[in-house]
């Protein structure tokens, strides 16, 4: 269990972009963060990832529990070890490098047995990633890039991942062919999977409860398909009215 309590983000120790959020995501779950564009959610992912600081970011009220225990003070690579990968927004690969290189270096937490083993189970979930293993990042389609970078991160074999709006920009058919993955990922490894995402239609068919985020804050939460029923949902998010 993943679990945010009150949490609050300053940038630059004025820019106050995430504001008293407490949510918790269930070992196993699928959870949705919505929101229109600078509403908080990226942030609060760099948050629960411990790398804020990158950024001139911090953490000044609140905390991030996992598994019982607060991730105060732990480092990036830490929190990886424990469980927790990102996949940022923009996918952030080694360009120059090829698609197996980038998904070595998702293994750095991993033994060499369980980086092979890691391998052979993404080129099953992504057999476009396979057949693409040998050539370099930089020149792949946006949708096999994404594929990649969620690679990547699952080479860290991890409990709980974390996408950055996994669909911005890609074609639909290719959208449709990773959220498959992800859902397929989820009921067969149990992986809590915790979503940001603008395509508010497709992350509340998928995920089984949702947050919207505005202006820093949970503005409404429940489950996926009570909010995507509610009227202020459609209006504002799901572009129906
Ligand atoms: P998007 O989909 O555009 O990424 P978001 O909901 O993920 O939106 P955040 O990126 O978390 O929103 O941004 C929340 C707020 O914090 C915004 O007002 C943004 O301008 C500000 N912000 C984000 N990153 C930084 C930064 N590195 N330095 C200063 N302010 C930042």
């Amino acid at each position: 269990m993943l679990e945010l309590r009150n949490l609050q983000v300053l940038y630059d120790r004025a820019i106050e972009a995430v504001r008293d959020v407490s949510l918790s995501v269930p070992d196993g779950a699928m959870v949705a963060l919505l929101g229109s564009n600078g509403a908080g959610k990226s942030t609060i992912l760099k948050a629960i990832s411990g790398v804020l600081s990158q950024e001139d970011g911090e953490i000044v009220a609140g905390s991030v529990q996992f598994e019982g225990e607060s991730l105060a003070g732990a480092s990036a690579s830490d929190i990886v070890r424990r469980g927790i990968i990102q996949v940022p927004e923009g996918r952030a690969l080694f360009a120059p490098l090829t698609v197996e290189e980038n998904l070595l270096m998702g293994g750095f937490t991993r033994t060499r047995a369980q980086t092979r083993d890691g391998i052979e189970r993404i080129y099953s979930l992504f057999s476009r990633v396979k057949e693409r293993r040998h050539q370099i990042a930089g020149y792949l389609s946006g949708g096999e890039q994404q594929m990649v970078a969620i690679g990547r991160a699952l080479m860290s074999d991890p409990k709980v991942l974390m996408l950055d709006e996994p669909s911005l920009g890609l074609a639909p058919q290719i959208i449709d062919d990773i959220f498959t993955a992800v859902v397929e990922l989820n009921r067969s490894s149990g992986v809590t999977v915790l979503l940001v995402e603008q395509n508010a239609q497709l992350a509340l068919e998928i995920t089984s409860q949702g947050f919207i985020i505005e202006n820093g804050r949970i503005v409404l939460d429940g489950p996926s398909d009570k909010l995507r029923a509610n009227a202020d949902v459609q209006e504002f998010y799901l572009g129906i009215s």
